[in-house]
């Protein structure tokens, strides 16, 4: 057994609790990572030492709060390998940053009759954004299709970039199809048009090395809560020359340089960005949830998990009448995996794993023009962590199995 895992699962409290009297079993970590010993130390040793407001006071604690703020800025630059602090706007969530860039940057950029390209596996935060800006602009959203392997078409793509795309709007990783997305070869070419790119790394954040500047991604977007830390903060990481260009669309305290009766400047990027007072303590858990993840080593993460799919894939495809959404080759798959089984619905299938302890997700997964596009309305959806383990693989398709002949002798 690798002493890392060992280790590490004992930092999660969570994972020895029981459900209806079965030991919990959690593959929803797309929905939300469960948050370590550590992180949650660290946000309680912050409230009980140095919580004071940031950016305000010239009192020492006022100052050791604000240090503490800005350095996980510096942090969670070097966690994307962004090439300055400035490039970190906080945020609530992926949401938030992904409403930021649509409602800011997308005024600036689309006009009438331009074009704005997103894929049809977006989740409808990436989604309904660009579908309101392209509403208010009288500008045209096209959608890149699937593959015939459930992956992203990328002759589809390359048909549907133009010289009137403005903005290319795409996730990293698919939170249904499990899948990841070239990314790079995207902004190479959507550069070449002259259009900027919009990650949405929310499910990637945690589970695989993340380089903005080898993507060359204009903005990217992620959420703390999917990546060991709390809920209520996110991360969007911009081209400084951009966020620089950006109006806010949030006035308030702190984002401002002066203010008079008629008028007010603002303060530059990030913190034009960042109106009132920011969820601090929030800020502090991501920043202990990125030292956390750099301790175990992203590429260590990433080998994991893939393991547990390795391991997963073909035990799911032995159950008979078990169809299972995204790429069937395991290199093209992440640690997601979205399926459904014949004649029962998915929420029957989660409700049964939990009766079992096993905690799963049914539903259309926020991404209801991909489901229609499936032909389905929703599926069942395990998603994994590191902390999830082979023998957790077992049991759940053990499990499965149960469920699976459970209604089936029921109808
Ligand atoms: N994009 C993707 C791919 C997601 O999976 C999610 C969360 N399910 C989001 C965006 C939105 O994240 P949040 O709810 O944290 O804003």
């Amino acid at each position: 057994m690798d002493k890392k895992f060992e280790e590490a699962v004992k930092d999660f409290p969570i994972l020895t609790r029981k459900i209806n009297d079965e030991p919990l079993l959690y593959l929803d970590n797309a929905a939300t990572s469960q948050t370590p010993n550590p992180v949650l130390d660290q946000i309680v040793s912050f409230y009980q030492n140095t919580n004071a407001n940031v950016h305000r006071g010239v009192y020492t604690l006022a100052n050791d709060a604000t240090t503490a703020y800005e350095n996980v800025r510096e942090q969670v630059a070097a966690f994307i390998h962004a090439d300055e602090a400035k490039s970190i706007v906080y945020t609530r969530s992926t949401t938030d940053g992904l409403n930021l860039v649509a409602s800011s940057f997308g005024d600036l950029v689309v006009h009438e009759d331009d074009e704005i390209l997103i894929t049809i596996m977006e989740h409808h935060s990436n989604l309904i954004p660009w579908q309101q800006l392209a509403q208010r602009k009288h500008a045209k959203l096209k959608y890149v299709e699937l593959a015939a392997d459930q992956t992203l078409d990328m002759a589809d793509f390359k048909r549907k970039l133009t010289e009137r795309t403005k903005i290319v709007a795409v996730t990293q990783t698919s939170n249904v199809l499990g899948v990841t997305n070239p990314i790079k070869e995207i902004t190479k070419l959507a550069h070449q048009q002259q259009a900027y790119v919009v990650v949405d790394a929310a499910q990637s954040a945690a589970h695989q090395t993340i380089d903005v500047q080898d993507l060359d991604a204009d903005f990217l977007a992620f959420s703390g809560h999917k990546m060991l830390g709390p809920t209520g903060i996110g991360v969007l990481y911009g081209k400084l020359d951009l966020l620089n260009e950006m109006a806010p669309i949030q006035f308030g305290g702190e984002m401002i340089e002066t203010v008079s009766r008629t008028q007010a400047k603002w303060q530059t990027a990030p913190w034009k960005f960042e109106a009132g007072t920011p969820n601090i303590g929030g800020v502090i858990g991501l920043g202990a949830a990125i030292t956390y993840l750099n301790k175990l080593g992203m590429p260590w993460i990433e080998a994991t998990e893939h393991r547990l799919v390795t391991y997963l894939l073909p035990q799911l495809a032995q159950i008979t009448g078990l169809t299972m959404y995204g790429p069937k080759t395991v290199a093209k798959h992440e640690s997601i995996v979205a399926f459904n089984l014949r004649d029962l619905h998915p929420h029957d299938v989660a409700t049964g794993l939990d009766m079992l302890g096993v905690e799963v997700r049914a539903g259309h997964h926020c991404a209801q023009p991909l489901m229609t596009t499936l032909g389905v309305e929703s599926t069942v959806r395990a998603s994994m962590s590191f902390y999830n383990s082979l023998a957790d693989m077992d049991r759940f398709v053990y499990d499965l199995k149960m469920v699976k002949e459970f209604f089936n002798r029921e109808s």
